[in-house]
């Protein structure tokens, strides 16, 4: 019985520990300065569209209290008791409402979304901060005009909005709540001397309530910031793995396949295509034999290194590994007779490292076999490569270390 319960205990322990272990892993993520550039161009994001929808939540408030405030206006009731506040409160309306329009009618002509996402954080703070004071304006009309209810609904109405909307973005939360708080007690205070505690304190509570709904949108909205940069992260990773050689760090033949193809798709409007050497070492499987397997590694890294070397740099030329112990390298925008000297560049730099190769049948060193083939018109990126198989092996046929130019 005993041992069965410690047994549970150790079970439920190794659970919690596990789990402490994992959390500790989570929290130990590192923001990185593309991290920040992630999350701060997530919060504009975010402020972009909750811009929107608070423009849909400053039309529904002012379009209810206008239209609230006609209604009271024309009823028999209130007709003889219309005071200043209300004609104030129905200017300011109707002011904010062409605003609102103008805004809509900004944003149909597509210039909103860009002129959002180029302004800073504390440029959009000063904006809500701005929004707030006129809604603290109307907030204080509205107590003025005997309707402390209609206030304090429009209050929180507003406070959660904005909560829901600019979560992201704690300064300019605060930007738009502060003025909307403090500027209606404050005048209240100091034009009429009235101190309501129980507002005091029902606006209390709904400040910690948005605050406390605040922090836990953001931890949300930081996970999944966090989550997106580690996906991408991963996929820059994998995307750097699909299409690098692991053995000799030069591309490899997936990059090779993927340029070529975009060159051909291009050569129409070209008038100078694509033209492709195709690169083989000789007696390669002798070296191996002679000095072992991890040596013809280091041999196959000297040579992409060599022909890396040879070549124009990386935007207009490109060195890739085919498989094994073949090269292949890909031209763009290049003469025939430009092509030619490439090749002759990379027999004479081959020859130059001298790697010693005792077996070989042709010289004592390491050599290496070319065949180059510029793109036809219409032809096909295999029918490309073939030409230059053919001549590589004519190169082959005649004695090695030398380069042939395809038919
Ligand atoms: P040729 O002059 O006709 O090209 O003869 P070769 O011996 O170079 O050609 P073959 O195709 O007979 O042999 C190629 C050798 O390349 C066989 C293989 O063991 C070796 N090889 C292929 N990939 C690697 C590699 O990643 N590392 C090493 N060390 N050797 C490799
Ligand atoms: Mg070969
Ligand atoms: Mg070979």
């Amino acid at each position: 019985m005993y041992t069965q319960f410690s047994g549970q205990a150790r079970k439920f322990l190794t659970l919690v520990i596990d789990d402490h272990v994992l959390n500790i892993a989570k929290v130990s993520f590192k923001a990185t300065p593309e991290y920040q550039k992630l999350l701060v161009s997530s919060t504009q994001n975010a402020l972009g569209s909750a811009i929107r929808w608070l423009w849909l939540v400053g039309l529904t408030c002012s379009g209810y209290i206008f239209l609230h405030n006609q209604i009271r206006y024309y009823s028999e009731l209130h007709q003889s008791t219309r005071n200043p506040f209300g004609t104030s409160i129905d200017y300011a309306i109707g002011a904010f409402l062409v605003f609102l329009f103008a805004c809509a009618l900004f944003s149909r002509l597509r210039l909103s979304h860009q002129l959002i996402s180029t302004l800073s954080i504390k440029t959009l703070a000063w904006g809500f901060a701005l929004i707030g004071c006129y809604w603290a304006v109307i907030l204080t009309l509205l107590e003025g005009n005997q309707q402390l209810l209609f206030s304090v609904s429009l209050y929180f109405i507003l406070i959660y909005s904005a909560m829901a909307g600019l979560y992201v973005s704690t300064l300019c939360l605060y930007s738009f709540v502060l003025p909307l708080t403090v500027i209606p007690q404050v005048i209240q205070f100091l034009f009429f001397s009235s101190f309501q505690i129980f507002v005091m304190l029902g606006i209390v509570i709904a400040l910690c309530l948005m605050e406390t709904g605040r922090r836990m949108l953001s931890h949300w909205f930081n996970q999944a910031t966090r989550q997106e940069y580690t996906s991408l992260t991963y996929a820059a990773k994998l995307d750097k793995i699909a299409h690098i050689d692991p053995l000799t760090h030069i591309p490899n033949r997936r990059q090779f396949a993927n340029r070529l193809n975009k060159l051909i798709s291009l050569a129409p409007l070209s008038n100078t295509p694509p033209t492709v050497i195709l690169i083989d070492v000789d007696y390669f499987k002798k070296y191996n034999d002679c000095y072992g397997h991890l040596m013809g590694d280091e041999c196959l890294i000297n040579i992409a290194q060599s022909l890396t070397h040879s070549v124009r740099d990386g935007s207009r030329d490109l060195v890739a590994r085919y498989g094994g112990e073949e090269f292949v390298v890909v031209l763009s925008d290049i003469t025939p007779a430009l092509a030619l000297e490439i090749a002759q560049r990379i027999h004479n730099e081959i020859n130059k490292q001298v790697i010693p190769h005792a077996a070989s049948d042709i010289a004592d060193h390491v050599t290496v076999s070319q065949g180059v083939a510029q793109w036809q018109e219409g032809e096909s990126a295999k029918h490309l490569l073939s030409r230059a198989d053919e001549a590589l092996y004519r190169s082959k046929g005649l004695g090695r270390n030398r380069f042939s130019i395809a038919e």
